[in-house]
């Protein structure tokens, strides 16, 4: 267990269109979770006493939707501009005059417990601490489309969030503000108080989503493991015309036996898929004892997995398949395997691998009782 964080109240400020980003990014997806959901994650696992969530009007249903499941937080509405929604959610805040408390952006959602804790420890010998980057482009100003002047960096840093204040300094200076302008952060309202700010170390990981592009620069700063699952599958001949293997159907004398088309490819492709994800077995999501999936097409199986694995923010890097069987020949029929199985999956077709090879005549697969596939599939997943 981490060392305890002294005891904290959070705000995470939620109230923004984010037009820039296209409209409504608090509730966009970033690895399968709302963006929204990130930080207020981050501030309960750390311990935080209270959560108060800064929402746009009307935005009840889509919050709760976001942080279903979680308890510790509570909604606010804000206001049109920003320092007004982080004034209504300080008069949600009923804590000591001494209580710090965060004040977060909810569109830098990579919040870490290590800045939690920074910001915190930054608290007892100022009035603020804020977490800030130093700037290591060279900064130029722009004329008409041309390179002016450079402006000089040095002593420039980049402000991130969440800032902490003691709860009656940030409303106590909130409520000296007389500015004709509206304040972009609460640094800049405690300074013009009279209050000092303390720099901590920033994260770049707490970048702000604030264009498009950003969505998928953060995609890539999540922290993710590699894991790999593997699938079995047999299925018994029996009469028939047709065979379905991996996704492709195949004229041939017999057919296999079983409650869906049978497709033993498809089976032990979505064992292998569930399997990496640590998620059961193809029977626990679809019992052979429902009559939905009598003779149900297999792709479905297939498509459900992956979309298990997509809802947990997972990728799918690469699969393999190895179908075991005296007859048909698949050789003839890989490349269609293999495309099919490249169209569900959402993958490249050199990250599909479909393969086969007999039992020279020995076992149950030799005897032509019935055929085999073994299937093994390459994931990521956020850790
Ligand atoms: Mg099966």
């Amino acid at each position: 267990m981490p060392d305890a964080l002294p005891a904290f109240s959070a705000i995470v400020v939620a109230a923004g269109s984010g037009s820039r980003a296209g409209g409504g990014k608090q509730w966009r997806r970033l690895a399968g979770k709302p963006v929204v959901r990130w930080s207020v994650e981050a501030l309960l696992d750390a311990g935080a006493q209270d959560v108060v969530v800064v929402t746009p009007e009307g935005a009840d249903i889509e919050l709760a939707e976001a942080l279903r499941g979680l308890s510790g937080w509570r909604a606010v509405t804000g206001g049109t501009a920003r320092a007004d929604s982080v004034r209504n959610g300080l008069l949600a805040i009923d804590a000591a005059d001494v209580h710090p408390v965060l004040i977060h952006d909810a569109a830098r959602p990579l919040l870490s417990r290590a800045i939690i804790g920074r910001v915190l420890e930054g608290l007892p010998d100022a009035d603020g601490a804020l977490p800030a980057l130093p700037v290591a482009d060279s900064l130029r100003r722009a004329v008409d489309g041309a390179v002016g002047d450079t402006v000089d960096r040095e002593g420039l840093w980049r402000a991130q969030t969440p800032q902490a204040f003691r709860l009656r300094t940030i409303r106590d200076a909130y409520a000296a503000w007389t500015g004709p302008e509206t304040p972009t952060d609460e640094a800049t309202v405690v300074q013009r108080a009279g209050g000092r700010v303390r720099i901590v170390e920033g994260d770049v990981r707490l970048t702000k989503l604030t264009f498009a592009e950003d969505f998928a620069m953060a995609e890539q700063m999540i922290p993710r493991s590699v894991r790999v699952g593997q699938g079995f599958d047999a299925h018994r001949w029996g009469p028939g015309e047709s065979v379905w293997l991996c996704g492709i159907e195949i004229p041939h004398d017999q057919t296999l036996i079983g409650h869906s088309d049978a497709d033993a490819g498809l089976h032990a492709l979505t064992d292998a898929l569930l399997g990496a994800m640590g998620d059961g077995d193809i029977g626990d999501h679809f019992p052979p004892t429902d009559p939905r999936w009598k003779g149900a097409a297999s792709d479905q199986f297939l498509i459900h997995a992956v979309e298990r694995l997509t809802a947990r923010g997972g990728r799918l890097l690469n699969v393999d398949v190895t179908l075991i069987c005296e007859r048909p020949k698949v050789k003839p029929h890989r490349q269609a395997m293999r495309e099919r199985l490249a169209e569900i999956l959402g993958l490249p077709l050199d990250a599909v691998s479909v393969k086969a090879t007999t039992t020279e005549a020995m076992g149950f697969t030799g005897r032509g009782e019935g055929l085999a596939a073994q299937a093994i599939a390459t994931i990521e997943l956020p850790s």
